[in-house]
């Protein structure tokens, strides 16, 4: 018999909540204690096609409606997904790991992101161009038609969520497959989105790998939107690539490097270093500082105030409040940054905080590890060039602004970079050299709304959040009318057609 503790989660297809149709489920379980807490449908091509088919006819009717009848809807639906805040992220934090406020405020962030996306629907607008002068010449904006979202683990609701909003005001019908390891979530929002959209309108797929690759594979599926890792990313363009020619935006990793500058003050460094790590979900977060680049006299300063702040930080039940770190996402991810800090004490890293697993009561089982500081890194090793996407963080030192510059853009990744130093020109020359997408002086981390969000060299392609992404969703078309041409008995055709 079931375990009625173990969620029996469903998926959404067409409007109905339902099984597989090969009937293959997958398990997940909470990475604190390794227990089973839930049993999900693993979708398959199949399912892929029947919620493609279903969004098709969907889209259809969609495209028709209003911007007004698109805000109203996605208004409520943001309301009714903030009302169930505790619930979704009581259970996220079970699911991830990650810490239980932060993951309050990704249900909140979501709500407010899609009445954002609510409010920017009148901006899609065409333009009129004088290109002679007697016709006239406009663009519009239509939608892709169905758009395929493929989710990484990190904020399983928070993107889910927020992001399904400016596909829907943009006119289209989406496929979203959220993460394999932390799918849980995704059954509440598939509830939610089963009462507020019609039926097709919104498809929610769990599953695995291959469910992501038969929705980027699928011929009418035009626009994949994915966040998720570089390899990965990169396989997506080539199977979409293998199918036709499709709109693919790729929000992908990053090793983000903070640069401080002689005349910064230590303390702030020190806190904004150790704020920008993510501590509240493991460091597991694209654009978490993860390369702090110091001048030679700051160095010690800095160094000494970041051990003491990494060394005072609670890990435990991500659950409680008052704890800072949870359990890493899944034993993978456990496994994966376990390796990378072996290699970099093999390759001569000085490890100054960290690099284990915590011991004594409440870490017999999970996939925990400690707040970790690497010294004395150079580019060329591996710690200093791969994304570790953990509590992992590698110190710097440098001379010159020249050298700065070069350790900055010396790696594949362009997501994010901070800049401390209160003089204005050095952080306007620092923000221009520096090859990424996104430059916060004297911060770190905080996504501003409206902002667009991306990464340059193979941090990605195309822009999320702000304007931007409401953008990405709609091809634009231009038309050219010229008069004289129209008649009476045109226009009486095309009505009894339509
Ligand atoms: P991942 O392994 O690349 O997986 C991301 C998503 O892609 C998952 O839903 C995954 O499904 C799916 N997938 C796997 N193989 C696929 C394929 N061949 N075709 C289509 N979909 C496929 O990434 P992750 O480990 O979940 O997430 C961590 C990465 O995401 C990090 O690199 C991080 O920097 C990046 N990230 C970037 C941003 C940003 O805004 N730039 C934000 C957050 C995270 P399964 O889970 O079922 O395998």
């Amino acid at each position: 018999m079931a375990n009625p503790s173990v969620i029996q989660g469903k998926m959404l297809i067409n409007g109905q909540l339902v099984d597989s149709v090969s009937g293959d489920t997958f398990e997940s379980t909470n990475p604190a204690t390794e227990e089973l807490i839930g049993i999900v449908p693993k979708a398959t091509v199949d399912d892929v096609a029947i919620a493609t088919d279903a969004a098709k006819a969907a889209q259809r009717e969609w495209a028709k409606t209003d911007m007004g009848h698109r805000i109203k809807v996605l208004t409520q639906f943001a309301a009714a997904l903030e009302a169930r805040t505790d619930e979704i992220a009581d259970l996220e934090v079970r699911d991830t790991g990650n810490t239980i406020k932060p993951m309050r405020q990704d249900v909140i962030t979501a709500a407010d992101r899609i009445r954002l996306y609510a409010g920017l629907g009148y901006e899609l607008k065409g333009e009129t161009i004088p290109a002679t002068s007697s016709g006239l010449h406009i663009t519009v904006r239509e939608p892709y038609g169905v758009v395929g979202r493929i989710i990484p683990f990190n904020h399983p609701i928070g993107f889910a969520a927020s992001r399904l909003a400016p596909a829907l005001v943009a006119g289209n019908s989406i496929l979203i497959k959220p993460p394999e390891q932390s799918p849980l979530s995704a059954c509440i929002l598939a509830e939610l989105c089963q009462e507020y959209f019609p039926p097709g309108l919104v498809n929610i797929l769990t599953g695995e790998g291959a469910t992501g690759d038969a929705i980027v594979r699928h011929p009418d599926i035009k626009r994949i939107a994915f966040i998720g890792s570089v390899p990965t990313g990169m396989r997506i363009q080539h199977s979409a690539a293998e199918v036709g020619v499709k709109s693919v935006s790729l929000e992908l990793g990053g090793k983000n490097p903070l640069i401080a500058c002689p005349d910064a003050d230590p303390d702030v460094v020190a806190t904004a270093a150790v704020r920008g790590m993510n501590f509240a979900w493991q460091g597991q977060s694209c654009g978490s500082t993860s390369r702090i680049l110091l001048h030679e006299s700051l160095h010690d300063a800095v160094v000494e105030r970041m051990v003491a702040k990494l060394k005072a930080l609670k890990i435990g039940n991500p659950l409680d409040p008052n704890i800072d770190m949870g359990p890493m996402n899944s034993k993978r991810q456990y496994e994966r940054v376990m390796s990378l800090i072996a290699a970099a004490k093999a390759e001569g890293a000085q490890c100054l905080v960290g690099g284990g697993r915590p011991q004594g009561a409440g870490f017999e089982k999970g996939y925990w590890v400690e707040p970790t500081l690497f010294s004395g890194v150079n580019t060329s090793m591996g710690i200093a060039q791969t994304e570790v996407f953990g509590p992992v963080v590698s110190i710097f030192k440098w001379s010159n602004i020249g050298e700065a510059i070069e350790m900055a853009n010396a790696i594949e990744y362009g997501l994010t970079a901070s800049i401390f130093t209160h003089d204005f020109e050095t952080a306007m020359h620092l923000s221009r050299a520096v090859n990424v997408g996104y430059v916060w002086i004297n911060g770190t981390n905080t996504h501003f709304r409206n902002v667009p969000y991306g990464g340059f060299k193979n941090s990605g392609i195309g822009r999320e959040e702000g304007l931007d992404e409401l953008l990405s969703y709609t091809e634009l078309k231009a038309i050219n009318w010229t008069p004289g041409v129209s008649s009476a008995a045109g226009s009486a055709w095309r009505q009894s057609n339509d």
